[in-house]
């Protein structure tokens, strides 16, 4: 297709990219949401808010991932052992429920995750534009995620 034609890039090399940052993305998705269910502890209503926002967010750059993918002509993830396999970030067992511990799995995650998208813009810029404004509208909500666990985190720390 045309619209894949135009991208200046090995194509099978971002479909790679992009297949890999969809393994992050559900398992940030799966991270947060049962994060959002279990959180304990001062202000977790207000983490768990936040929490399953971000798990939300994390599905729209799934969705966003799969159908790039699907323009590309590539073919997304199908199987979800593939996510430990592919992953970048990997995924932090929220074990311990406590705000201030899933917190902070949380805010490991996202800055892995800006360091991915981050790469990943580099990669496309002036070579695939589409994929390029893709990769920084999820590069925004990523540090914005970050920002938003940070602000919650020292929060917490102050009420002590
Ligand atoms: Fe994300
Ligand atoms: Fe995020
Ligand atoms: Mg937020």
């Amino acid at each position: 297709m045309k619209g894949k034609d135009i991208v200046k890039l090995d194509v099978n090399d971002l479909l790679d990219l992009l297949n890999k940052a969809l393994a992050d993305e559900w398992l940030a998705y799966y991270q947060y949401w049962v994060g959002s269910k279990i959180v304990a502890g001062p202000m977790k209503d207000a983490v768990a808010k936040e929490l399953a926002e971000h798990a939300g967010e994390e599905l729209q750059h799934a969705e966003m991932l799969v159908n790039r993918i699907i323009h590309l002509e590539g073919k997304p993830l199908l199987d979800p052992r593939d996510w430990f396999k592919q992953t970048n970030c990997g995924y932090e067992v929220p074990e311990d429920p406590y705000v201030e511990t899933l917190l902070k799995q949380n805010i490991k995650g996202e800055r892995c995750a800006i360091e991915v998208y981050y790469k990943l813009l580099e990669f496309t810029k002036d070579k695939d534009p589409i994929t390029a404004k893709m990769v920084l509208e999820i590069l925004e909500d990523e540090i914005e995620h970050e920002a938003d666990l940070q602000a919650l985190l020292e929060d917490l720390t102050r009420a002590k």
